[in-house]
């Protein structure tokens, strides 16, 4: 493995949705492409929103996707850390204490506004005296801490965005502390993407302004700056992707009967110049991975363009990709793939061919004669058509006639695949018993 490192970094206050998912998608494509090191990293600083259910119901998600993780760590266990870097910044002056409470800073903000000026923090807590602190103190009142930017330029180049450039007098000091004590997001992700030798940071473009403030952090701590990608978020049909379809859960998905490389390959490929095709393994879709095909436009998230690429996922899937899951062997599988909308329908081919069947007789004589000419087994690629010949001439019948009513005493359905490669699925007795309307 060489120095690459990736992290995704999920909360666990909520069930991976696709938002997240193709977040989580496209750092385990970098790091596979680049042969780096993929992290799990729990964010769960907020202590009253994550919960273990998450967290677990999270990791069963990304292993069933096939994302695995080299590394992992929590930020929950690393606050003794957290707190060391924030006293060295505290003293530096890159940190410091405000002490407004919710409703003031909410005032000020009105304030600003009306005057059509940015809702930036005017920094009156660096003038406070002691006297005002020690009053604040008195009253009750508990500090909240903020990251101190230093004017000028904030620049980097992104892998989607290209160059982008901030001017930091038009950013508000970020609060990286509650007054519960508790810490917000931005500065422990810095402190752990530094400590974890993080050097690609792919996650989505709402996090374009944290990125501007989290610059300024590496530079404080004397680290060096990941590479930046920010993906352009999803949207829906109507535009903004609705809270539904922005949350729509990957476990609904799953239980639907969506592959995880469906899901994997479809999140790949949209929003890039490139088509949406089914992948089957990691390593190859891995290997197409160009950032630089990413347009900038937020792509649109059909559920249902998802569903219907699931489906020719299937009809595409070699036999070896279903891995045991089917429990049919190749030549059953090649026979009804094409007829399937999920994997699961394998089942009611595996029925049809394997178990009784209520045969459906639309034209007895048909049938009848049909079953009387079926020839001996064992059969050949030639048998079917040669007694389909004898049928057609015997019987004067053709084209929908003649396939309909052998299909229906056959299977009892109305479609399904030729009946060419079922019939030798069926065997000869359950044809033959079929065919003069009994359940076999
Ligand atoms: N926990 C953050 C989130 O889920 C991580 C953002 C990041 O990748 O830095 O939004």
């Amino acid at each position: 493995m060489n120095n690459i490192k990736v992290r995704f970094a999920p909360s666990p206050t909520g069930y991976m949705h696709i938002g997240n998912t193709r977040t989580a998608v496209f750092n385990c494509l970098l790091a596979r492409k680049l042969g780096g090191c993929f992290m799990l990293r729990i964010d769960d600083t907020d202590v009253v929103r994550s919960k273990k259910e998450y967290e677990d119901a999270l990791r069963d998600i990304l292993q069933w996707l096939g994302i695995v993780w080299d590394e992992e760590a929590r930020q929950s266990a690393r606050m003794a850390r957290y707190d060391e870097i924030v006293s060295k910044l505290k003293a530096e002056g890159r940190v410091y204490a405000c002490y407004e409470t919710a409703e003031e800073l909410e005032i000020m903000r009105k304030r600003l506004m009306a005057k059509g000026l940015p809702p930036i923090y005017d920094r009156g807590a660096l003038n406070l005296s002691r006297a005002d602190i020690a009053r604040y103190e008195a009253e009750g009142r508990r500090p909240h801490y903020r990251f101190k930017l230093e004017p000028g330029v904030i620049e980097w180049d992104d892998m989607v965005r290209g160059h982008c450039r901030y001017d930091a007098a038009n950013l508000a000091d970020p609060v990286i502390i509650r007054e519960d004590g508790s810490y917000l997001y931005h500065l422990p992700s810095v402190i752990d993407d530094a400590d974890f030798g993080i050097t690609h940071i792919i996650r989505g473009e709402d996090h374009v302004t944290n990125t501007a403030s989290q610059v300024q952090m590496f530079a404080a701590l004397g680290a060096p700056l990941p590479v930046f990608a920010h993906l352009p978020l999803l949207t829906g049909r109507e535009g903004k992707l609705s809270k539904r379809l922005g949350s729509l859960g990957v476990r609904e998905l799953r239980a639907e009967g969506v592959e995880a490389m469906a899901i994997v390959s479809f999140l790949a490929k949209l929003g890039t110049s490139e088509a949406i095709e089914p992948f089957y393994d990691w390593e190859t879709l891995a290997q197409t991975l160009d950032l630089n095909k990413l347009g900038r436009a937020q792509p649109k998230f059909d559920e249902e363009e998802l569903k219907t690429f699931n489906t020719r996922y299937i009809r595409q899937m070699p036999y070896e990709k279903t891995a045991g899951r089917t429990g049919v062997d190749k030549d059953f599988f090649d026979a009804v793939k094409g007829n399937l909308t999920v994997l699961a329908d394998i089942e009611e081919w595996k029925n049809i061919c394997h178990q009784k069947v209520k045969p459906v007789i639309e034209d007895k004589p048909l049938t009848d004669l049909a079953a009387a000419l079926l020839p001996p087994e064992p059969w050949t690629a030639e048998t079917f058509n040669l007694w389909l010949a004898e049928v057609r001439a015997q019987s004067g019948k053709k084209g929908k006639e003649l396939f309909h009513p052998l299909r229906k005493a056959l299977t009892a359905a109305e479609n399904g695949p030729e009946l060419k490669t079922l019939l030798p699925l069926i065997g000869r007795a359950r044809a033959y018993a079929r065919l003069l309307g009994q359940e076999a």
